[in-house]
Order: C-alpha cells, then sequence, then structure tokens
C-alpha cells in the first residue's frame, strides 16, 4: 500500500511534534553500522521511534550486525526503513533483513533507474517485502512522518530542493570557482547514485545529513549558487568518501563540526576526500567506521577509527573480522552531542550551540 503525505497540514503537523520532542530533552541516537562499505545508519528518536537508513549488502552478515544493533538499542522493530537507492551495498540486505527484524514503513525512491550491477534483482527482491507494509515515496520537502525528531527529504530521484530550508538560502561564494565533475560514465554504470534519496535529520538545534551516494554535481546544486540546506553539525560523509561525492562547493557550506565515513577497508576513503574534509575550516574530527587501506596517513589516528581489519575485497569488505564496532552519537536539542566508538569507548563531547 502506498501512503501520500498529506502536505497541505501535514508538515506543520510534523514539525509541532518535533519541537515538542526537543523541548523534552531527550537524546536524537544514530548508530554508524559497519557494513563494509555500504550504508546502514540506525536513528532512535527522542519518542522510542526508529529509523534505518539502508542494509549493507546481502548474505546475512550485515542484516545480523544490524539486528544486534537495534536489540542493544532496545528495539522491536524498525518503524521506517529508508533504502536512499538499490545498489547492493544499499540495499542488498533489505530481504535478509527483514526475515529476522520486523519492519513496518518502506520509504525509497521510486523505481529504479539502472539496468546493471544487479539492481533490477534487487529491486524485484525488495518490491514483495514493502508490499507487506506501508509504501512511502520520498518526496522532496517532504518530512517523514516518525515522531520525535524530524526528517526532511532534500534529494530523490536526481531531484533536488529548489528553495532553501528554514533559515537556508545564504550566497556561496566559493560558486564561481566550482568544477563539474563529468558523470557520464556514473549514468551508464551508476545511475542510481544520483537517485539516492538525501535527508537533513534535526533534533532542536542539532542538524545533521545523510545524502547516501549522492554525486558531485547534484551535490553542487544543493549548495550552489546559495546554500539550500544551511549548517549542520555532522556530516555523513557521502558515498563512504568516494571522491566522485563530498564536492568542495557543498561540504564548505555546510560546515559541518564532526564527520562520520562510513568506508570500508577497500571501499571509499579516496584520498581527495580526506583531504576536503581536513581543510575544512570548523571541522573538529573525523570520524571512520574502518581504515581505509588504500589512503595511508590521511587516516584518522586509531581510537577515531571503529574497525581496523585489513584485507577482503571492495564488494565484501573484510570477511570473518569477529566483532565489529559502531561509531554512537547522542545528540541533544541544545546542538551538543557525544560520539562513542565502540571498538575502544573513545568518546568525545561537542558542546552546545551558542
Ligand atoms: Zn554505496
Amino acid at each position: 500500500m502506498r501512503k501520500k503525505l498529506p502536505f497541505l497540514f501535514f508538515p506543520v503537523l510534523v514539525l509541532t511534534c518535533a519541537m515538542g520532542w526537543a523541548q523534552s530533552g531527550k537524546p536524537l541516537n544514530v548508530y554508524f553500522i559497519d557494513v563494509e562499505g555500504g550504508q546502514s545508519t540506525l536513528f532512535v528518536t527522542p519518542a522510542g521511534q526508529s529509523l534505518l537508513v539502508d542494509t549493507g549488502w546481502a548474505g546475512g552478515r550485515d542484516a545480523d550486525r544490524i539486528v544486534a544493533v537495534a536489540k542493544q538499542a532496545g528495539l522491536k522493530q524498525i518503524d521506517y526503513m529508508v533504502l536512499t537507492h538499490y545498489h547492493g551495498d544499499h540495499a542488498g540486505g533489505l530481504v535478509d533483513l527483514s526475515k529476522r527484524f520486523p519492519i513496518k514503513n518502506f520509504v525509497d525512491h521510486g523505481p529504479p533507474m539502472e539496468e546493471t550491477r544487479n539492481v533490477p534483482t534487487t529491486f524485484a527482491g525488495y518490491v514483495p517485502v514493502r508490499e507487506k507494509g506501508q509504501h512511502i515515496l520520498a518526496e522532496l520537502g517532504a518530512h517523514l512522518p516518525i515522531k520525535g525528531a524530524d526528517f526532511t527529504v532534500v534529494s530523490a530521484a536526481a531531484e533536488t530542493i529548489s528553495k532553501p530550508l528554514p533559515g537556508a538560502g545564504a550566497a556561496n561564494s566559493l560558486c564561481s570557482g566550482s568544477q563539474a565533475k563529468d558523470e557520464a560514465k556514473d549514468d551508464l554504470l551508476a545511475g542510481e547514485n544520483k537517485q539516492s534519496v538525501g535527508m537533513v535529520i534535526s533534533l532542536g538545534k542539532f542538524r545533521m545529513v545523510d545524502f547516501g551516494d549522492l554525486t558531485w554535481n547534484k551535490e553542487h546544486d544543493l549548495a550552489c549558487p546559495n546554500n539550500l540546506i544551511g549548517t549542520i553539525d555532522l556530516y555523513l560523509v557521502s558515498h563512504h568518501g568516494q571522491d566522485i561525492s563530498s564536492n568542495p562547493v557543498m561540504v564548505n557550506a555546510l560546515h559541518p563540526r564532526v564527520a562520520v565515513m562510513n568506508n570500508g577497508a577497500k571501499k571509499g576513503g579516496a584520498v581527495a576526500t580526506f583531504e576536503t574534509l581536513k581543510s575544512l575550516p570548523g571541522l573538529e574530527d573525523l570520524w571512520q567506521l574502518h581504515y581505509a587501506e588504500d589512503a595511508g596517513d590521511h587516516n584518522m589516528p586509531k581510537d577515531f577509527i571503529a574497525n581496523l581489519g585489513t584485507g577482503g575485497t571492495v564488494q565484501t569488505g573484510v570477511p570473518n573480522e569477529g566483532t565489529v564496532y559502531t561509531i554512537h552519537v547522542e545528540a541533544r536539542p541544545d546542538g551538543s552531542f557525544t560520539v562513542t566508538n565502540t571498538r575502544n569507548g573513545k568518546q568525545k563531547e561537542y558542546g552546545p550551540h551558542k
């Protein structure tokens, strides 16, 4: 069943509720789960509702990891499942997960736009699972109906918002020097990346973004000539840190205080992306889900890296790694947040907005 969002009054209602939860003082918990260079990010709102962005790879390994984190977070179901796009490192684990854990609502960008990389098969496996729950088509500017925090869609189906979010819209002086990338190759082989459902997530003054694998030229459109997103506290580094994403004109405009990169041992973590991030004025720290083998000294000190395993392949990540670890963020309505590396308990506090 597909549910259309009632646009006329719904955003106001959702925002009012989200503001109420922000006043409750309870935190938003975010768990960045290691799926070996794919994405799986679990949100638990102050209202106790859950939203999972992507499911990692097929085969059960990543679904098992997600269920373990969900149970540790006290969940009995996933209330909202957002699939950013249908590549195997994001949607591959969906069927495996659905066999292990109940999922209630499904959010996606609509039909797939790519016929390679197993996308049609992945989508065909997803549809019967989706039919057992509610389907919400991600539409630009929509607020997802989850309680306790605000999730606003800013990209989907190769489109981006055209008007600034509240408080955003400043002219971006970097745009005149921006260089487009030739994404023709990406169009042919990976048209799904630019279809990514991208969201701005907020609780009170705390703001972060998850743009999936949104690519360079779409990022430009979100930030030029005006920054439609505004500034953020936390940047989930798009596309695992590959250098077809994290366009400096956008990342500079977002001005994040902290970045989290969901790279694998051999996937993402491009040197150019490390350089973009480390040159950002205002960025205090970068946390990594994995040591990036090809990035050498560009890697952060080990305290900031959740998983140190090496080997494996781009597709599988490190096999038989044993216990894997998570980057956990607890965010509060005053804009303050704590980041924890569950491997070694390394924890850092980032203060409230002034
Ligand atoms: Zn990906």
